[in-house]
Formats: C-alpha cells, sequence, structure tokens
C-alpha cells in the first residue's frame, strides 16, 4: 500500500515526517521543509515506529525482566509466519448493510481442508461479531463454538484429514465501529476494516460511502476468515445496496440483480486466488469511466464532479499496464483493473487485486494536476505493481513486507525512468535514498525483520524506501537483462504463493549464476548502510591515482564491512573518463590506478546508485568539475550540494550554469541561491519566472522575484495570475503583487475566491492576513473545511492573523465560534481540529500579552472543553501542552 500520512504523533517539535509530498509536521503550523528532503509520500516515517515496550514475563510470581537474563538464554524475539491448521481454498459471501448502525449482515461460506494433521476444530479470525448461526452447508445442524469477538473456534463434530474438503457457513452481523480497541498506526490510521462514511448524510458537503481497508489484518472486521498474508483462497461476493449506489469489488462482475424491495445485489467473482487482507468493497454514487488495455477492462471511479479528469487522476493507466507487463515478461495476471477514490481514506491507497483503492488527495482537476502530475503517476504505478509483487506473489508474513513494498516503491523508478528518462528517476532515488537515511536517525532495523514490535511498524523507511533501493543496487549489480529475468522467474515459479527473501534470492542465482548470499545476507538480514569517507591522492613519481576508502558504520546488527562492488570513473582534464571496477571488502581500503598525470577528478561510485553516507573529499575544482563533466544528474547535484556549502567565488559562475541546468530540482537549489540584487541575475531569474517548463521552478522564481518589489517585474506577476496557469504559479504571483501594489493583488484575489485549489485558498488566506478587509468571514469560514493534512494548519493560522489584523470584537467572536466548532467536530479531520486549537491557543497567548486575563481565561475554559471532548490520545497530550 502505499502510506499517506504519519499519526499526530509527529507534531513533536523535531521530529519529521513525511506526510505528504513536500511537507513537514513540526510543532503547529511551520513553513514547509525543503521540499526534495521529505518527497517520498508517506512511507517511512521516522519516529512513528512505537517505543518498544519493555515486556515481561510473569513466572513463578516473580518478575523476569529481559535485563534480568542473560540475552544468550533467551530466545530472540522472532514473529513467525503463521501456521496452518487449514488451508482457506474459497471464501463466498453474501453481505448487505444497516447504515445507521453501522453494521453489515453477512453470510460467509469457506470452503476449507485441514492443512497436514487431521482436526475436528476450525479456527477462524472473526472480529467483534454477533454471530447467528454455524453449520455445514446445506444442513440444519448448527456446530457449537467458542468466540472471543476476535477468534472463532468451531467444533466441527468429526475429525476431518487432509484429504476431507468441507464448507462451513456462518451467518453474522459485523460491528466495525464498536469493536473494542480499534487501533491504527501511523501507516494505516484505523484498523476497523469496514469503514462507512457520513452514514446518516448529515454532511452535506460529503458523499455517503463504505470502503474496507485489509491491511494488515482488518478484513476480518467484516467477513470470517485466516486473515494472514501467506493465506490465499478464490472469492466471491454478493453485495447488496440501494440502487442509486455503485459497487466495487475484486475480480470481474458477473451480473446485477434486481431485488423485489428495490435493493439490488451485485454479484463480484475472483477466479484466482489471492490473500483475504486483499479482500475489498466499495460503494458509493461514483461516476464510473472506462477504458481498455488489451483485452482487460480498465475502470475509474471518482466522484461525479472529476468524471471530466478521470483519466488525468489515473495517469497513463494502460501504458502503464503495457510497460510493466513487457518490462517483467509477465503479463497483468487479474481479470480486470479498477481504481477508485474514496473519502476519509485511512492511508495512501491500497494495491486491493484488481480493485484499488486511493485517498481523495488523488482527485484533482486537470489545472491542478499541472502542478503535482508526478505525484499521481508514482501513486498509480506503485499501487499497480503491486499486483505482480504483493497480490500475485505475497510476503509470507509482515517481518518480509519489503517483498511487497520494496517492490512498489523501485515501480516508481522503473516508471519515471522510462517514461522522462534517467534524471527523473534518479532524482526520485535520491528523495527516496534521503527518507531512509533521515529515518535512521531514529534507528534501524534488518529489511527483513523478524523480530518487529508490531506488525504496523513495518510500514517504513525500511520496508518502503530501502527496500527499493536495493533492489536498485542489485540491478545495477547484475546488469538490467539478468536483474529482469530473475525477476521473472521469481514471479513465475512462485505465481499465486506467499514468499520469503530467500526466494528472491535463488532466482537470481539460478538466472545469474551467481552466489548472491553476500548481497542479500548484508542488506537484508542485517541492518544499516556503508558509511563511507573516501578521500585522494595522485603521486607524481609512481604516476599512480589513488582513491582510499574507509567504512565507518557501527551498531549491532550492522556489518562493519559491506562487500560494495563500485564502478569508478577517472577522468583527464579534457573531460574524458575512463571507467574502473573496484569491490569494497575491509573496513579501510586504497585502491591504485595508473595515471600519468593528476586525474581532474576521479568519480567514485560513478553510477551514483549505492545507498550510503559518505564523505567525498574532493576539492572544490575537482566539484566544479564534476559539474560541468559528469554525466549524472546525480552529479551534477552531489557536486552543486557540495559546492554551496563553500564561498569560492568561482561558485558565482556554476550557479549561474545551474540556473539553465537541464534538472528541475538543480534551477531550485541554484534559484535558492540567486542574488537577486545583481540585474544580470535577476534578468535569469525572470526568465525563468515567465518561460520554465516546470511550474514549481516557474512559481518559486516568481516568488524569488517577489522579494525584489520592483514594479518592473509587475507584467510576469499579473501574466502568472491568468486563468490558465498552474495554481502554484497563481499563488507565487499573487504573494508577489501583494509586495509591489498590495491594492491590485487584493483586488486580483476576489475573482479567486471561489476556487478550491489548496494553493490559491493558501495564497489567498496569507493574503488576507497581511491585508485584512471587512466581509471576509463567510470565505474563511468556507475555505476552512477544503483544507486538510498540513495545509489546514497553515490555513488556520491565516485565519486567526486575519481576525486579529482585523480588529473587529464581533468578527472575532465569530471566528473563535467557528475554531471551536471545527475542533469540537469529532467526524472532522484530526488535523483540522488540531489547527483550530491551536489557533484558539494562539489567540490566548495574544490576549495574555495584552493583558486581558478575563478573556484569557475564556479561551482556557475552551480549551479545556475541547481537551476532554477529543478521543484522539495524541491531540488529547498536545493539547495537555498548550
Ligand atoms: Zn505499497
Amino acid at each position: 500500500m502505499r502510506i499517506l500520512f504519519a499519526t499526530l504523533l509527529l507534531f513533536t517539535a523535531g521530529l519529521a515526517c513525511t506526510p505528504k509530498v513536500g511537507s513537514k509536521i513540526g510543532a503547529g503550523p511551520i513553513a514547509p521543509d525543503t521540499p526534495e528532503r521529505y518527497d517520498s509520500i508517506g512511507k517511512p516515517l521516522i519516529g512513528e515506529e512505537a517505543q518498544p515496550i519493555a515486556e515481561y514475563d510473569l513466572l513463578d510470581g516473580v518478575d523476569v525482566r529481559p535485563e534480568d537474563a542473560a540475552a544468550e538464554d533467551t530466545l530472540p524475539a522472532y514473529n513467525p509466519s503463521h501456521t496452518f491448521e487449514h488451508d482457506l481454498i474459497h471464501t463466498k459471501i453474501n453481505i448487505r448493510f444497516d447504515w445507521e448502525k453501522k453494521h453489515a449482515l453477512g453470510k460467509a461460506t469457506l470452503t476449507l481442508r485441514p492443512w497436514f494433521y487431521s482436526t475436528d476444530r476450525l479456527t477462524l479470525d472473526a472480529k467483534n461479531f454477533d454471530i447467528h448461526s454455524i453449520r455445514f452447508e446445506g444442513q440444519n445442524t448448527t456446530l457449537p463454538y467458542d468466540y472471543d469477538k476476535e477468534k472463532l473456534v468451531i467444533q466441527l463434530g468429526k475429525t476431518f484429514t487432509r484429504n476431507d474438503e468441507y464448507k462451513i457457513a456462518i451467518e453474522y452481523t459485523a460491528k466495525p465501529d464498536e469493536r473494542e480497541n480499534i487501533s491504527g498506526s501511523a501507516a494505516i490510521l484505523s484498523d476497523k476494516g469496514l469503514h462507512f462514511i457520513n452514514a446518516d448524510g448529515s454532511d452535506l458537503g460529503k458523499p455517503k460511502q463504505i470502503w474496507t481497508q485489509g491491511e494488515t489484518e482488518a478484513n476480518s472486521c467484516w467477513f470470517p476468515t485466516v486473515d494472514k498474508p501467506n493465506e490465499r483462497c478464490t472469492q466471491e461476493m454478493y453485495i447488496t445496496v440501494d440502487n442509486q449506489y455503485v459497487t466495487l469489488s475484486n475480480g470481474v462482475l458477473v451480473s446485477s440483480t434486481k431485488n423485489a424491495d428495490g435493493s439490488r445485489t451485485d454479484y463480484w467473482k475472483m477466479d484466482k486466488p489471492h490473500a483475504p487482507y486483499l479482500f475489498m468493497m466499495a460503494i458509493g454514487e461514483f461516476a464510473v469511466v472506462k477504458d481498455k488495455w488489451r483485452d482487460v477492462e480498465l475502470s475509474y471511479y471518482v466522484e461525479p464532479a472529476y468524471e471530466a479528469y478521470a483519466k488525468d487522476i489515473f495517469p497513463y493507466t494502460p501504458d502503464m499496464l503495457e510497460f510493466f507487463s513487457n518490462k517483467l515478461q509477465y503479463p497483468y495476471p487479474w481479470p480486470k483493473y479498477a481504481q477508485v477514490v474514496v473519502r476519509d481514506y485511512v492511508s495512501g491507497a491500497m494495491e486491493n487485486t484488481s480493485a484499488v483503492i486511493f485517498g481523495e488527495f488523488v482527485q484533482k482537476t486537470k489545472r491542478e494536476l499541472l502542478d503535482d502530475h508526478l505525484g499521481n503517476e508514482r501513486i498509480v504505478a506503485h499501487e499497480m505493481f503491486h499486483h505482480w509483487f504483493g497480490d500475485l506473489v505475497t510476503t509470507e508474513s509482515w517481518a518480509n513486507l519489503t517483498l511487497n513494498e520494496g517492490f512498489a516503491n523501485y515501480s516508481e523508478y522503473l516508471w519515471f525512468e522510462h517514461k522522462y528518462g534517467r534524471d527523473v528517476a534518479d532524482d526520485h532515488l535520491r528523495n527516496e535514498q534521503e527518507g531512509y537515511l533521515y529515518s535512521m536517525m531514529n534507528g534501524g532495523h534488518p529489511l527483513i525483520h523478524y523480530g518487529y514490535d508490531n506488525r504496523e511498524s513495518m510500514f517504513d523507511a525500511h520496508s518502503y524506501n530501502k527496500g527499493g533501493c536495493v533492489l536498485h543496487i542489485l540491478r545495477k549489480y547484475l546488469g538490467d537483462d539478468a536483474f529482469f529475468a530473475g525477476l521473472n522467474r521469481y514471479l513465475t515459479k512462485h505465481a499465486y504463493t506467499d514468499v520469503e527473501a530467500h526466494e528472491l534470492r535463488m532466482a537470481f542465482e539460478e538466472v545469474s549464476g551467481q552466489d548472491l548470499n553476500w548481497f542479500f545476507n548484508q542488506w537484508y538480514f542485517k541492518s544499516g548502510h556503508p558509511q563511507q569517507a573516501i578521500s585522494y591522492d595522485w603521486d607524481a613519481a609512481t604516476k599512480k591515482a589513488a582513491v582510499r576508502i574507509e567504512q565507518q558504520q557501527e551498531g549491532a546488527d550492522v556489518p562493519r564491512v559491506f562487500q560494495v562492488p563500485l564502478a569508478v570513473d577517472i577522468y583527464d582534464a579534457g573531460g574524458k573518463a575512463r571507467r574502473e571496477q573496484i569491490v569494497l571488502t575491509k573496513r579501510a581500503q586504497t585502491f591504485q590506478f595508473d595515471a600519468p598525470v593528476k586525474p581532474a577528478l576521479i568519480n567514485v561510485d560513478a553510477e551514483k546508485a549505492l545507498l550510503c553516507e559518505k564523505e567525498d573529499n574532493h576539492t572544490t575544482e575537482e566539484w566544479i568539475f564534476m559539474y560541468r563533466h559528469a554525466p549524472l544528474y546525480l552529479d551534477r547535484m552531489e557536486a552543486i550540494e557540495a559546492l554551496l556549502q563553500g564561498d569560492d567565488p568561482e561558485l558565482e559562475k556554476i550557479l549561474t550554469d545551474a540556473l539553465t541546468d537541464p534538472s528541475a530540482p538543480i534551477r531550485l537549489k541554484a534559484l535558492g541561491k540567486a542574488e537577486t540584487s545583481k540585474p544580470a541575475i535577476a534578468a535569469q531569474v525572470a526568465k525563468l519566472a515567465q518561460s520554465d517548463a516546470d511550474p514549481g521552478v516557474r512559481a518559486y522564481a516568481i516568488e524569488r522575484l517577489g522579494k525584489v518589489a520592483d514594479m518592473k517585474y509587475r507584467t510576469i506577476f499579473e501574466n502568472g495570475l491568468q486563468a490558465d496557469q498552474p495554481y502554484s504559479v497563481v499563488g507565487a504571483s499573487l504573494s508577489a503583487l501583494v509586495k509591489i501594489d498590495p491594492a491590485a493583488a487584493v483586488t486580483a484575489s476576489a475573482a479567486l475566491q471561489n476556487d478550491e485549489s489548496e494553493a490559491i485558498i493558501l495564497a489567498l488566506g496569507s493574503l488576507y492576513a497581511s491585508h485584512p478587509q471587512a466581509g471576509l468571514l463567510t470565505w474563511f469560514e468556507r475555505s476552512g473545511k477544503k483544507l486538510d493534512y498540513m495545509n489546514a494548519f497553515s490555513f488556520f493560522d491565516h485565519y486567526r492573523k486575519y481576525l486579529t489584523q482585523l480588529n473587529d470584537p464581533e468578527a472575532l467572536e465569530k471566528g473563535i465560534n467557528n475554531f471551536a466548532t471545527t475542533a469540537l467536530d469529532a467526524a472532522t479531520s484530526p488535523f483540522r481540529r488540531f489547527g483550530a486549537t491551536k489557533a484558539i491557543a494562539d489567540l490566548r497567548t495574544d490576549y495574555r500579552e495584552r493583558g486581558d486575563a478575563e478573556k484569557a481565561q475564556a479561551l482556557s475554559d475552551l480549551i479545556a472543553k475541547i481537551r476532554d471532548q477529543e478521543t484522539d490520545p495524541t491531540l488529547k497530550m498536545y493539547y495537555d501542552m498548550f
């Protein structure tokens, strides 16, 4: 799955996470950090993993804590794969809903067979059901059972052998909202499995929907099953709904039948086996747009207002299916491919077999997508690639999660490389590497991690980012032909089964003929990554160039020496390079190369593929040479970053070059340093502001020009406000115009007040906070409902500043009431609740500073009330700190 945001735990100052592209959570509303550091849509978030809880067992009445026992006397923590007592062969579900009670009324008929040992009982996962009856299918006698609301143990009344297949029918009511201990994680905010959205229809701005989220083990909240990733079965779904609703489930829609009571039953059938956590339903009033790839039906389910943009929201779906099918030499293996956007989703997206669910953040207009089309492409690619890695071959246990997520992560690289070339893909790789390295500040673990504390904590920067980066290293080592042939072998051999990392290794070994234990041992079964100090020398007497590489990584479970094959490019002064291959096998090692004259540059890891930290001791001249002559985007980016740390006079010339670099991320870096007080540089920035192909570069160039506050740029800003411009450009232009002509900006803003783009709403909010005018309360109130996540924090801060600046007691009173309504609305997003409460707390600070104790006290009372009514423990904790 694709994780979108972290828990609110991450409000803690200093902790950071990657909730959404370009965002960083801090102590409150803060400006986003440099985007590229946080570019991984949610994965891996530092700080979110549960702290190990000291576990201890009660033995003979004595607490025996781990530290009391010699470590070697105790088995290490180990989360095994699920032990099979039965094989679940087929699941047939009839289901309908009680919207009012948020219940599902189901009948599940399961086909089973003992796995190996004979048995007279069956244990199923079934979370918070009312069980009405359990029978062998077609029989009247009910079977006795024990049920603790989590595990259902059925007495079969006779012993079955592994040759005996039987069918059992269970009638039940699932009550997901009434389950005790509904929990969640940073990755998946709730594990109640079955979600009713706006069930009573009271929120007029929100459609009524039902959808499911199975991963990790939550689908057993709506049907009885063996809720483990190494289980798999075929599936039939009979979903009965009121006739206005559309349904979606796995497999193909076989029939739709009108019932006498006016309802309709849709029959979905998946005839290929897949894991129970990949079962899904989505029900709502969706617009469905059809498409086709080869003979496979594609469908895009969106809210009716977005019907015209459905193919833009799920960009290049047929092209990606073609690309991945060809790359893997394994055609997309499922009977259809559907993608649906739902409201209030608990994660980013989920690869339910043949029916992917996405959160509403992907639902954008064509104009909104101008700013972040890569964001939608990467998430579409990620979920699609799971249909080979995750759905066709499935991790046998959560400890091996990278066998799902590492591949899905790497598919983003593969798609970008195919569609936009290596530079764009390498920029993505760099962000993934940084996301992982950043998360390492919170400690690491082996990529295959049998010792995890909580299975949800496996959805982190290791399983995703590191998993993808390690596949890239392996691809560069084996070569493309062997790498993709190895993937084909792995898929072909293990199709429709569960897998562990050794099976991946064996597939690569069989194809390449090489032993790869060394690679898997260090990258998959140990922790960490190489930390290298690299230095260079040239001896005029011996005519030898030397590269010394010292590995400095430390830590439990971290190899003291990584075995690292590397390409090294040795450049002459004319910019011509020859390539040498080296293999690091020691903690410190010096490699010598023939060099009649001193090389202009020695570029270690010339493919820039290694996941590592490094201190590369090039001289300034060498960095400049690297920027000008080394071939990759990553070479230039490394050089620019190193050069920006210095103050060499040459730097200005390099930055001038970098403003026209072919890669947008480097142009952005250069813009950040551009001295716009110098006319020649300002002219270059103005050019980017007018015509750069990348909206982000244009918007940032406009922002930089805005700081110059020169009327001569007015036309650029006015052009940037035109209706065909990307929203980031409009927002930046408005903010820039404010600086030279506030009245014109306020006038221009009037035409934008009905715009729903978050960038525009934020730009207007910021404008009105600094240039308040009466009569905007309704706009603030309405717009506050449209923003979520980090943008909600910023917006409520603008809103508060507006109220403060306006100096109108009646408006202030209304504003506070609006904050309170939002903060107390349990149905709204926790991000909005927090943003509104924080605004109240900041207003209280204003009162205190002005010595208005009475009003400050009134707001303290209000915050106490909000805190008391808040059900989210993390928010409560933060409110205590206000
Ligand atoms: Zn995923």
